[in-house]
Order: structure tokens, then C-alpha cells, then sequence
């Protein structure tokens, strides 16, 4: 479809229409829908940023003036969530605060949370990255075993998982137990079994993970994000 022209401001000023060259009365501009369109001249000065900022009340040139027609259409990826949620980044120690945004139960976006003490507002790439921790299609959603002596990963029911765990939990807390040490002193410990988190374990996971193995007496806890 052949441009639109738009009637040349100037030209119909001065009264001299066909006077001005073309190229003086028509400049080209990118509408919001990505068109290519032709204006007057006034109308192309007046779309200059440093002009809008000169003559209109964004004297900064930080707000209205300094959009395009393009990025006044914009709108954020967040406007259209249905709720907010406050969480922590789940990486590291330093606790960023971050806010989910929630749209038709799904997270349509994760940003940092200005109202943290820790980070306001901040996060670092891989925090800003953190959606995809939950969306992303190659994310890994069944129990893996990979047999002793296998060569291939298979998928297993999540009950018989955990069945297997437990059996393999009793059985080395069994054979490994030290009641006490060679001279006599208490230990009530396993050194058969260790633990390591993730930077991915929020508070409360790590709270019962501590709890469990504290109940077992193993005492090898440790989690990622310190070392
Ligand atoms: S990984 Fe980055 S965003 Fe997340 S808590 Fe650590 S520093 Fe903050």
C-alpha cells in the first residue's frame, strides 16, 4: 500500500503550496504500527526530542519528550498480571528481593522488588534470569536414576523414588552409626551420609533439610551458594 501524505504544514502557511521542494515539505517518519509515512515539516520539527523538550513541560527530557511514537505504544510486560508476589532470589546468600508476576496462575515475569532492605530493586543477571528456572520447557520435572553400572538415565514413579531413598538412608545410617568415639565419649553420628543443597532451596526447605539430618545424625550439611 502506497504511504500516506500528510498535507505539508508550511506550504499551506506561506500560502505557496508547490513552492517549497518536496523534500522540504515531506519528511519521513515510522508510525507505531512500524509504517513508513510522510509529514509536514512543522509536524517533522516538532517530533524532534530536543524541541519537545524545549517548548513543552518535560524540561529534563526524561519523560514524554524524549519518546518516540513507537515507544509511547510500549507498554511493561508486567501491566497485564493479575497479582504480584514477593519472594527471595533462590540463587544465592546475599537474598535479593525479588517480585513474581502472576498471570492466570502462571509467572509471566520475575523483576527485582524495590521494596527489599538487601537490594532495592536490584538483581544481578543470573537473579534476572530466574524465570526460567521455573519455565523452562527442557526443565527437568521426573525423578532420574541412573542404575549403579548403568550407562543411561531412566525416569522412575515418584513413590518407588522414594522408597529407594529410604531404604538406602536406614541401611547406611545402620552399617555406619558411631555411638561413641574410641574413648568412650558420645558421638550418636552417621558419617555415611552427607548432604548438599542447592542455591535453588528457599528458607524453609533448608530448614527442614537441617532438621531431618539432624534427626538422623548425620552431620555433614552443607549447601552450595557457601561454598
Ligand atoms: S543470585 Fe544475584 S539476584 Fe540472586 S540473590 Fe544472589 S546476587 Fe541477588
Amino acid at each position: 500500500m502506497a504511504p500516506a501524505v500528510f498535507k505539508t504544514d508550511v506550504a499551506e502557511q506561506l500560502g505557496q503550496a508547490g513552492s517549497i521542494p518536496v523534500r522540504l515539505r515531506q519528511r519521513l517518519r515510522i508510525d507505531p504500527e512500524g509504517n513508513r509515512r510522510l509529514v509536514g515539516v512543522r509536524q517533522w520539527i516538532e517530533m524532534w526530542p530536543v524541541v519537545r523538550q524545549a517548548t513543552g513541560p518535560d524540561r529534563t527530557g526524561r519523560g514524554d519528550a524524549a519518546k518516540s511514537g513507537r515507544s509511547q505504544q510500549l507498554r511493561p510486560r508486567t501491566s497485564e498480571a493479575d497479582r504480584v508476589v514477593q519472594s527471595i532470589c533462590p540463587y544465592c546468600a546475599v537474598g535479593c528481593g525479588q517480585r513474581i508476576f502472576v498471570k492466570d496462575e502462571k509467572i509471566i515475569q520475575i523483576e527485582g522488588d524495590p521494596d527489599s532492605p538487601i537490594s532495592l530493586g536490584k538483581l544481578c543477571p543470573k537473579g534476572a534470569a530466574s524465570k526460567q528456572l521455573v519455565t523452562r520447557p527442557d526443565r527437568v520435572t521426573k525423578v532420574r536414576y541412573r542404575r549403579p553400572g548403568g550407562t543411561e538415565w531412566e525416569d522412575l514413579d515418584l513413590d518407588r523414588a522414594m522408597h529407594m531413598i529410604a531404604d538406602r538412608v536406614l541401611d547406611t545410617r545402620r552399617r555406619t552409626w558411631q555411638e561413641t568415639d574410641a574413648e568412650g565419649r558420645l558421638l550418636r553420628r552417621t558419617m555415611g551420609i552427607a548432604h548438599l543443597g542447592g542455591a535453588t532451596l528457599d528458607n524453609e526447605e533448608n530448614y527442614l533439610i537441617k532438621k531431618l539430618y539432624t534427626a538422623l545424625g548425620a552431620i555433614q550439611v552443607e549447601n552450595q551458594a557457601r561454598l
